[in-house]
């Protein structure tokens, strides 16, 4: 059985998933068409440092920036670069946060402009996955109930779901057991106790699942260069329905934009 987090330790990580979950929305603020990606991760380093806290993935195994962005084909762990963004993109938004030696990480795949009804629909059925995995983390289920829920709802839309990577437990270490898949069967994989804290983050293709790792060892992408999307949030596991330590309503429900 993994352990589960004490109640200290779990206010330590709600603290840092306020404060992604608010530096995503800084992020999103300024997702618009002509904006690069390295401005955007520039006021997310500039935001978490403002609070006192650490942009985890800076350093983290080498990756050069406070932020993945992963723009269109890109599924994940995108570089930010000085490519303008363009109206139709899309851009996933991946954000960690160390503060007090607990950390945070969640995700939101921004529109740039207007996007395509297709690409919506990718975006929507994506979050909806996430939501779908957030119902079935509860107390005395397994990380496959999570997967399961994942995947059956996304693949339910004609999407896919990319295997070779999958969410995670959280704490001191921003990658913990148990793995969390976004596919799986029902009863299978890790069981989930009351205060276990993990990420949960769908990476859904509009096309097939088959992706490459780029030259640079780090961005991964579609193989068929199709859009995918990606959405993480942290949960602690409860019995009933798990309790979510980030958010997107600040995103959501504090701006005039809609995403
Ligand atoms: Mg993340
Ligand atoms: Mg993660």
């Amino acid at each position: 059985m993994l352990k589960p987090k004490t109640a200290e330790e779990i206010e330590l990580l709600r603290i840092n998933g306020d404060l992604v979950s608010r530096t995503l929305a800084e992020v999103g603020k300024w997702v618009a068409p002509g904006v690069t990606t390295a401005k955007l991760n520039e006021v997310a380093e500039t935001f978490i440092r403002d609070h006192g806290a650490i942009p985890s993935f800076k350093g983290f195994e080498g990756f050069p920036a406070a932020l993945c962005m992963s723009v269109n084909d890109v599924v994940v762990h995108g570089f930010p670069s000085d490519t303008p963004l363009k109206e139709g993109d899309i851009v996933s938004v991946d954000c960690g946060t160390l503060y007090k030696g607990y950390n945070g990480d969640s995700a939101y795949t921004f529109p740039v402009g207007e996007v395509d009804a297709g690409t919506r629909k990718l975006l929507d059925v994506t979050k909806a996955s996430l939501y779908k995995g957030i119902e079935a983390a509860v107390a005395g289920h397994r990380t496959g109930d999570i997967g399961h829920a994942v995947q059956s709802y996304a693949e339910s839309f004609g999407f896919s779901v990319v295997r070779e990577l999958e969410g995670h437990g959280i704490g001191r270490e921003m990658h913990e057991a148990p793995g969390v898949p976004n596919y799986g069967r029902q009863g299978h994989g890790a069981r989930l106790a009351e205060g276990m804290t993990i990420c949960i983050e769908p990476m859904i293709c509009a096309g097939s699942r088959g992706v490459y790792l780029a030259r640079n060892g780090w961005a991964v992408h579609t193989s068929d260069h199709k859009n995918a999307a990606h959405y993480e949030l942290t949960v602690v596991v409860r019995k009933g329905r798990a309790e979510q330590l980030s958010t997107f309503d600040y995103i959501e429900k504090d701006s005039t934009i809609k995403f």
